[in-house]
């Protein structure tokens, strides 16, 4: 555009100067151009080649002192028209001969140049509006000269008759204007001819009419006025010329303004409708990026989703709304071992367990079509055969706006481990570990049934009590990984023996109890009684070590009516009793064994009451020095004299105060009466005691002793204790300081009823004792009995050998006392020489003795 401008002007600069040229040399081809036609005056040709350089000039002030000028030169032309003078013009150009010829260019060249050197002024300062008003006056004023050239019609270049506007000077200055005008393209006509709106797109059509137009309509007058038709008052009040010329000017000019209006007020629609578009776009795009973040969003979740689902820990399956498996994760195939192909559809019904198979189906089928959720534990069972137990849960997707179910969400998770251990939970909590046979829990649930059955079909159900006789050895000599062995060992045997109705059980230590339903008779009783009694009693061999054991075993009846408990004490009762009677036996407990307990119950209160009533004495026994005939020491006898019932022995009350915990005081109250007594004996005479086992395994029995001796002043190697073979092997373990108590404080220790037990050498060995007790049972068949003569003969060698005193318990005749001293016996005790009495030095009249 400016590159148009520039060209245009140097144009017109170049005409100007080819004039000048034609001036100088009287060459008026060159000054008139166009031969025949209006020369242009040779200050015109100054004035055009100024503005054309104002123009031109990139420098500003260069190119406003140029318009300066040429305004300056047409401005001093026209106060000549004004004053009726030449004002010297003709000599303002030495060298140029005018001949005659009208010095001063053309009023309306001068105007025209005054306004286009305005305008290019106000352009170079950017007073556009100026600038437009100032351009496009000498445009009219050069495309009216134009047309009238045009038309040939002289007035529209010779305004007033004065000089014309030569024909090239009307195209300079036309050149020019526009040249002005394309100083600030962006404004005006120009501005919206370049328009790219619908602004422009209107006067770039119009535009055109603005030229055609007038050519039109001038040529329309000229014709017409030819013709003779324009007569009228439109010539009366315009002469030819000036009429065209106003018509030209006015369609021009009201073209121009039309347009221009319009099109300012189609560009500012087209501002709005801009702005609107714009506004527009920008929510577009604003809209587009909230879109591409929500994408991008709900991508991300979509991704965290799906890594979740391929990292749980659980099987994800989704199903469709007729519970159809569309997509499964890969717990899902490793729980189910199904491929994903298997599993479509229906197919995920295959890994379920031929057992669940019908439930799941009919449960799955009612809750799909409730459009429900579905909640089961079931089995999968894997082509292989491994079955893994599965807790399944579903949940159904409602569509958000109809609520109708689209499909199902559902997790599978493995709770094998789960069911594994509440299945070992539950086994322990109804079975014993170490046999795995039922315990006492489950014992009386299956007694309890097996009692509701016999209700019905009228048998009976035997219960038998078993306990194990000499476990407690095994458990001590061979150690507790024997003695689990052998409880085990008894498990398995009892098992093998019974019947596949029958129930085994183990409800303590050494206790089992083997219930029978279906027992008619006491011949099947005793035909169980003896199974169990022999595949227990036979020997138990745990590595390179056999231990043997034998049965005590209590039986009770029962029917429908009774109760379990009951049942089972009863069985226990009948047990203690076979216990009672020298143990491997059974008893049945019956309404005799009833009475005995009662009456044992009614013991049990009233010698409760014994001690703090005083009812407990002490009598005493002799032991006797055999060969010298002497009294050595008195053994210290408890007596119960029990209120209304007389005195009674201590087989009766014992061992019932030791199971129910009373022998403790008993035995303190037996002490404390021997001691006191045997202090005031003759010859520093020893008293000897018995010690329950139950008292010596307490922590202050060493202490009890020490006291009492303190309190009563008995030197301690005047107390014997006699101790049962079963104390001492306590004494291996529990109460070994109490052994060691005892033996510091220097008191004698006599295992009492020896050979009775299971003491060994190794025994008494490592607890050193001072006297070894024969038990009366081998004196009493010392006479008849070879097998016990052996026996006590050789309990007298080993005391002999191990240093210890021996005194046999039980004499009661000569003929045993003489066996007796001939084995090398030293010391007796027994009726031969004096029965318990309560004074504690009883007579014995050895006179008697020796002579016999
Ligand atoms: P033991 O310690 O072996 O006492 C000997 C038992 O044999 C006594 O019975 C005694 O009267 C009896 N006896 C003595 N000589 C003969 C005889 O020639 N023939 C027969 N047939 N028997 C004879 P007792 O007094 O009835 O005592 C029984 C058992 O009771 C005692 O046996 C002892 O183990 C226990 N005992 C007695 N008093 C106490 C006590 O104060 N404390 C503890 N823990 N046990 C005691
Ligand atoms: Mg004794
Ligand atoms: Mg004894």
């Amino acid at each position: 555009m400016q590159r148009a401008r520039r060209v245009g002007a140097l144009f017109v600069a170049a005409v100007g100067l080819i004039v000048l040229v034609g001036w100088y040399t009287q060459t008026t081809p060159l000054t008139s151009v166009v031969p025949g036609l209006v020369s242009m005056k040779p200050t015109t040709a100054v004035a055009l080649i100024l503005l054309s350089l104002s123009l031109v000039f990139t420098q500003r002030r260069a190119g406003l002192s140029l318009a300066a000028v040429a305004i300056a030169l047409a401005a001093v032309t026209l106060v000549g028209y004004g004053v009726g003078s030449t004002l010297g013009i003709a000599e303002w150009m030495p060298g140029i001969d005018l001949s005659g010829v009208e010095p001063r260019m053309a009023p309306s060249t001068a105007v025209a140049i005054v306004l286009v050197g305005g305008a290019a002024i106000a352009g170079t300062m950017m007073r556009t509006t100026v600038m437009q008003v100032l351009a496009y006056g000498p445009l009219a004023v050069s495309l009216i000269a134009l047309l009238g050239y045009g038309y040939g019609v002289s007035s529209l270049y010779t305004v007033a008759g004065f000089t014309s506007i030569a024909l090239h000077t009307a195209l300079g200055i036309a050149i020019l204007s526009v040249a002005v005008l394309l100083q600030n393209p962006t404004v005006g006509l120009i501005g919206l001819l370049r328009d790219r709106g619908s602004a422009g797109e209107m006067t770039r059509r119009f535009v055109p009419f603005l030229f055609i137009a007038p050519v039109l309509l001038g040529g329309l007058r000229v014709w017409s006025q030819r013709q003779g038709w324009f007569d009228g008052w439109f010539d009366v009040w315009f002469d030819g010329g000036s009429g065209l010329a106003v018509l030209i000017a006015s369609v021009t000019v009201f073209g121009i303004v039309l347009t221009w209006l319009a099109a300012v007020k189609l560009r500012e629609l087209d501002g709005q409708r801009d702005q609107a578009m714009g506004a527009l776009a920008m929510l577009n795009q604003s809209l587009e990026y909230a879109v591409d973040d929500r994408t991008k969003e709900l991508g991300e979740a979509a991704d965290k989703l799906q890594t979740l689902i391929k990292i749980a820990p659980v099987g994800i399956v989704q199903l469709d709304a007729g519970g159809g498996l569309l997509t499964a994760n890969d717990q899902w195939l490793a729980l189910s071992d199904l491929t994903i192909a298997e599993s479509l559809g229906d197919g995920w019904a295959q890994a379920i367990h031929p057992d669940d198979s019908a439930r799941v189906s009919t449960e799955w089928g009612v809750a799909v079509a409730a459009g429900s959720g579905y909640e089961t534990a079931l089995r999968f069972r894997t082509p292989q055969g491994q079955v893994n137990w599965v807790q399944v849960s579903t949940a159904p997707i409602r569509d958000e706006h109809s609520c109708v179910v689209t499909g199902h969400l559902g997790t599978v998770t493995d709770i094998t481990e789960l069911r594994n251990a509440e299945a070992r939970v539950e086994h322990l909590a109804f079975h014993d570990p170490l046999t795995n046979l039922p315990n006492r829990l489950l014992l009386l649930d299956r007694l309890h049934r097996a009692l509701l059955q016999s209700a019905g079909n009228g048998r009976g159900v035997a219960v038998f009590f078993i306990d194990l006789d000499r476990f407690k050895f095994v458990n001590d000599t061979l150690g507790h990984h024997c003695g689990d062995a052998v409880l085990t060992e008894v498990g398995i045997r009892l098992r093998l023996n019974a019947r596949s109705t029958d129930t085994v059980s183990r409800i303590g230590g050494d206790e089992f109890v083997v219930i029978c339903p279906d027992v008619c008779s006491d011949r099947d009783v005793n035909t169980i009684a003896d199974g169990l009694q022999k595949a227990i009693a036979e020997p138990i061999l745990i590595g390179d070590q056999i231990a043997s054991v034998d049965a005590s075993i209590g039986i009770a009846f029962g029917l429908g009516h009774d109760g379990a408990e009951s049942l089972l004490r009863d069985a226990d009762q009948a047990m203690y009793l076979a216990k009672d009677r020298g143990r491997a036996r059974y008893e049945v407990f019956d309404d005799d064994l009833r009475g005995r307990i009662e009456r044992r119950l009614d013991t049990e209160l009233a010698l409760r009451d014994a001690v703090q009533g005083g009812e407990i004495e002490t009598w005493f026994q002799p032991i006797v020095d055999l060969q010298r005939h002497t009294v050595v020491a008195t053994e210290a006898l408890a007596r119960w004299r029990r209120p209304e019932k007389g005195l009674v022995s201590p087989a009766e009350f014992i061992t019932i105060a030791e199971e129910v915990g009373l022998i403790q005081g008993i035995g303190t109250t037996v002490l404390g009466q021997a001691c006191r007594a045997a202090v005031s004996l003759p010859g520093r005479m020893a008293v000897s005691v018995n010690v329950s086992p139950r008292q010596f395994v307490q922590n202050d029995f060493g202490v009890i002793v020490k006291r009492i001796l303190t309190e009563t002043g008995l030197p301690p190697d005047q107390l014997w204790l006699e101790l049962t073979e079963s104390a001492v092997l306590d004494a291996i373990g529990s109460a070994a300081r109490t052994f060691q108590e005892l033996r510091a404080l220097g008191v004698r220790l006599a295992i009492d009823d020896f050979g009775t037990g299971y003491s060994s050498f190794m025994h008494l060995k490592s607890f050193t004792v001072d006297l070894l007790k024969i038990d009366l049972t081998f004196t009493r068949d010392l006479e008849r009995s070879a097998q016990d003569r052996a026996i006590v003969e050789g309990i007298v060698r080993l005391g002999d050998s191990l240093h210890l005193d021996v005194v046999a318990e039980g004499i009661e005749s000569i003929g045993q006392r003489d066996l007796l001293m001939a084995m090398g016996c030293r010391y007796g005790q027994g009726y031969l020489f004096s029965k318990p009495q309560p004074d504690a030095f009883p007579a014995v009249d050895f006179g008697e003795l020796v002579g016999a």
